[in-house]
C-alpha cells in the first residue's frame, strides 16, 4: 500500500474524532480488498464472510463514517444505489453500459478533473466528479 496517497486508518478516524471499531476497520478492508465500487449490499455480504454478526445497518454506519472521515469517496450513478470507493486520489470514473462495472480513471499527471472547465471567478469548487460511459474493454471484446 502507498502511505502518499492512502493515510493511515487509525490516524484519520482519531483525527476526526471517530473511535476505531473493528467492524469500520472491517468494512474499510472490504473497500480496499475489491476496488470494484461496491453498494452497501454488496460490503456487507462480504463483509458478513468475515464478522458473520455484523447487520446491513451497521455496515452502512460505518460506511458514513468512512465518507465523513474522508477514507472513502460515494459515487452515485444515476438510479442506482450509492457506490463506495477507498480511492482518495483525484479521479473519474468510467461506467459500463453493458456490465455496470465501474472503473477508476486517473487524472492526467499533475492534472485536475476541473482544469478544463472555465470556472468563473466567485464560483468555488468543494467537489468534483466526471462520470464517463460507455463500453469497458472486456464487453467490447465480447460484441466484435
Ligand atoms: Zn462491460
Ligand atoms: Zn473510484
Amino acid at each position: 500500500m502507498n502511505k502518499t496517497t492512502q493515510p493511515a486508518y487509525e490516524e484519520t478516524i482519531s483525527h476526526n474524532g471517530h473511535r476505531l471499531t473493528p467492524q469500520r476497520r472491517e468494512v474499510y478492508n472490504v473497500l480496499l480488498a475489491d476496488r470494484d465500487h461496491p453498494t452497501a449490499t454488496e460490503v456487507f455480504i462480504r463483509a458478513k464472510k468475515r464478522i458473520p454478526a455484523i447487520s446491513l445497518a451497521t455496515v452502512y454506519n460505518c460506511l458514513e463514517t468512512l465518507v465523513e472521515c474522508g477514507l472513502a469517496k460515494q459515487v452515485n450513478v444515476e438510479r442506482e444505489a450509492t457506490r463506495y470507493c477507498p480511492n482518495l486520489s483525484e479521479h473519474g470514473h468510467f461506467i459500463c453500459e453493458s456490465c455496470g462495472i465501474v472503473s477508476d480513471i486517473p487524472v492526467t499527471k499533475g492534472g485536475s478533473l476541473t482544469q478544463f472547465l472555465k470556472v468563473p471567478s466567485g464560483f468555488n469548487v468543494n467537489h468534483s466528479e466526471i462520470t464517463l460511459r460507455g463500453t469497458c474493454p472486456a464487453c467490447k471484446k465480447s460484441n466484435h
